[in-house]
């Protein structure tokens, strides 16, 4: 059936770009094949630094981080130094392109944006993470009836909450792979259901299962991954692959039901790879700098120690447990096991000030995820207890942080575990700045390390040193094995569109006022430009 929508944009949520080329190269991915080698194909760039958490949401504002200020979903008060849960729909004040082809009188279908949030009034209709891979929300709807249609047709997808989890086993894996293509195919259903119930001008959906498997599974499809085990990979096999077809195949079956009248673009917003870094031991070094105090045995670190050991033991003697009886347990006990998981690697503990002597430190680690760490500086006039002044005294404590943090070698490599450490405002400059980390210290790709929540061998063990912090070690706890990178690819077709490749990288931002200007729109605020060699002649759609 031919449909008359405008535009359709798929994308693969951090779908990788280079694993995307060669498996369409070789044909094992024939729609992208197909796509890559038919259609105006060009590279992307996310965010400097901040690309973990802010591709999303700058992908869809068209914005730097320090307008829309969202980098992460557990964020810094500014003012304070207490940390909260940050819901990207309600915290993020930028307009998303959709809410202003709705208000021009566009009709749009928005289906799982990640890291967004439900636009009251829309003009058409909108899903909010009935899949999703950073899920904040729970399944929500516009309108708030065409949820329960949603959920009695399709149901719920087959990985319901967060896909992190500890001690998975092959055959673990293996569920965990079936249920991600399970949710592909769903969602493929799904997405061809309501692209056949209107007359869009605008259909977005994006397929998130890439998302997870690349976290849980580079480590079945890396060789050069420290967990890769080929006994275990001989019975898991490789699961992104699994899944990347499965989407391939996906896409090939939703484009079978547009018309050559349809511009058409698929994007891949980030790249993933193996884990990287040293962030488990950014406090530690920050320390060894004099440029942290913990506060001798916190209650909080007490009961985290307590845990640890319950945890441990309990660890111990499940391990002891005939398998028959593991596998009756472990549905019931698994969702336990991974929040206390959580508690005993620390993602719980929000508040700084009753973990560190605040009015000692210069400085303190910023969350930004494991792939760039980020520092905040405790500054006068900001901070409640700030010690360091803006301007000259803050420059110089910048230059000297991040030379000592260059520095720093892996021992017996001797290769620096930093690759660069940037300012936030060296890049970004706006009225969120204050939301987002300082710096930004990021770690050597060259260093691989093991997750101890895979396998618990020495690969997870990372030592490392220099003159001013002498030796700093431990271990990746973190169940993740493969995480981002900011490059992206897409590609784009339908009437006007000629094929080819673009010779420059194209700025996530830069969607959002393309697809703005098709539809006749601008917005002069915006931080990304619109793509002229995909809008050839201006207004398409006007
Ligand atoms: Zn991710
Ligand atoms: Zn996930």
């Amino acid at each position: 059936m031919n449909l008359p929508v405008k535009i359709v944009f798929l994308a693969m949520d951090a779908g990788d770009k280079l694993l995307i080329q060669k498996w369409a190269a070789d044909g094992t991915l024939p729609t992208l094949h197909s796509l890559l080698g038919n259609g105006l194909v060009g590279e992307t760039m996310s965010v400097e630094g901040l690309y973990e958490g802010s591709t999303w949401p700058s992908f869809y504002t068209g914005v730097t981080p320090a307008h829309h200020g969202f980098h992460r979903l557990t964020q810094i008060n500014p003012g304070t130094y207490g940390f909260y849960q940050c819901y990207p729909g309600e915290f993020i004040k930028q307009e998303p392109f959709w809410n202003h082809l709705s208000s021009a009188g566009r009709k749009v279908a928005i289906l799982d944006i990640p890291l967004s949030g439900i636009s009251k009034g829309l003009n058409g209709i909108q899903m909010v993470e009935w899949a999703s891979h950073d899920g904040v929300y729970g399944f929500h709807t516009w309108p708030k009836e065409l949820k329960g249609e949603v959920r009695k047709r399709f149901g719920h997808h087959p990985v319901k909450a967060s896909c992190d989890s500890y001690g998975r086993s092959p055959q673990d894996f293996r569920r965990f792979k079936d249920h991600l293509i399970e949710g592909v195919n769903k969602k493929c259903e799904l997405t061809i259901h309501y692209m056949n119930k209107g007359e869009w001008d605008f259909f977005a959906q994006v397929f998130t299962e890439g998302h997870c498997a690349g976290h849980q599974c580079w480590h079945l499809h890396d060789p050069a991954h420290p967990n890769y085990d080929r006994k275990i990979v001989a019975l898991t096999g490789d699961p992104i692959l699994e899944v990347y077809k499965a989407i391939d195949n996906a896409i090939g079956r939703i484009l079978a039901h547009v018309n050559e009248n349809t511009l058409v673009l698929f994007l891949a917003t980030h790249r993933m790879a193996h884990n990287i870094g040293g962030n488990f031991l950014l406090e530690d070094i920050l320390e060894k700098l004099s440029l942290l105090k913990k506060r001798p045995a916190a209650t909080t670190l007490k009961q985290q120690g307590m845990i640890k050991r319950v945890f441990n033991a309990a660890r111990g003697k499940w391990h002891e447990l005939p398998n028959s009886i593991q596998g009756t347990l472990k549905p019931a006990l698994l969702p336990l096991y991974n929040s206390t998981k959580r508690l005993v690697v620390g993602e719980d503990l929000s508040s700084l000030s009753s973990r560190f002597d605040l009015k000692h430190c210069k400085c303190f680690p910023h969350k930004n995820g494991n792939l760039i760490s980020g520092i905040r500086i405790n500054l006068v006039g900001r901070e409640p207890d700030g010690l360091i002044k803006r301007g000259e005294e803050s420059d110089d404590f910048c230059q000297e942080l991040s030379k000592d943090l260059l520095d720093i070698v892996v021992t017996g490599s001797n290769k620096p575990i930093v690759k660069r450490v940037i300012r936030t405002s060296d890049f970004f400059q706006g009225e969120c700045i204050d939301h987002l980390p300082d710096l930004l210290v990021e770690w050597n790709e060259d260093i691989l390390i093991g997750s101890k929540g895979v396998s618990d061998d020495k690969s997870c063990r990372l030592r490392l040193t220099s003159e001013k912090i002498g030796v700093v070690e431990g271990e990746y706890t973190y169940c993740r094995t493969g995480d981002h990178r900011p490059e992206g690819l897409f590609v784009v077709f339908g009437p006007g569109i000629n094929p080819g490749v673009i010779g420059r990288t194209i700025s996530i931002m830069d969607f959002s006022p393309t697809f703005l200007n098709l539809f006749g729109l601008t917005n002069p605020d915006l931080d990304g430009k619109p793509i002229n060699e995909i809008l050839g002649k201006e207004d398409c759609f006007k």
